[in-house]
């Protein structure tokens, strides 16, 4: 039987984007800071993306990735560390239009099977099924998760992917 005391820990994806500074060196430090912070093992990480920016279409071309990792902690201790992070890489939405340029954007797409609506924080995120600049590197890691009751890969398939290119491994 699990003990009370025993860690238990949850499933979640991320989405990470930006379209200011040098963006793919920010996820990759990023990434780290954001394992260690909640406690977290990274269990995959998707190619990183150019895609078109959304929403407001007047402003760089945003780069895009996915991670998969596996914390203890719990769902608004994590969007807590994410917005942490944000801030850590420059971000300061004080100064931001919204979808406007930005160094670094985390946001939790989904914590295991969590459906959660408070002012703070919905789970699954819920723009995820517009967003093809999610759903496509997100489909490179999780193809089969079930999000919603939407499987991730039949999610991509009924959004356009155009102008979205994935770009080689920097190493
Ligand atoms: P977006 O990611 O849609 O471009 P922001 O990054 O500016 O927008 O986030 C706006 C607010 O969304 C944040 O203050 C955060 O509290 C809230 N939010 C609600 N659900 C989530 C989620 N699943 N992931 C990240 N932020 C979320
Ligand atoms: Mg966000």
């Amino acid at each position: 039987m699990e003990s009370e005391r025993q860690i238990r820990s949850a499933s979640a994806l991320i989405a990470l984007g930006g379209n200011v500074g040098d963006v793919r060196a920010t996820f990759k430090d990023a990434i780290p800071d954001i394992c260690g912070m909640a406690l977290a093992k990274l269990l995959a990480r998707s190619s990183d993306y150019s895609t078109p920016p959304w929403g407001d279409e007047d402003q760089a071309p945003f780069i895009n990735a996915c991670i998969a990792i596996e914390t203890a902690l719990d769902p608004l201790a994590l969007l807590s560390v994410l917005q942490k992070v944000e801030q850590s890489f420059g971000r300061t939405r004080a100064k931001e239009r919204r979808w406007g340029p930005r160094t670094l954007d985390l946001d939790l797409i989904a914590y295991d099977d969590v459906s959660l609506r408070t002012p703070e924080l919905t789970l699954p995120h819920p723009r995820l099924f517009e967003r093809a600049f999610v759903l496509v590197p997100l489909a490179e890691i999780a193809p089969d998760r079930m999000i919603g009751g939407t499987r991730v890969r039949d999610g991509l398939a009924s959004v356009s992917a155009q102008g979205i290119v994935r770009l080689p491994d920097t190493g």
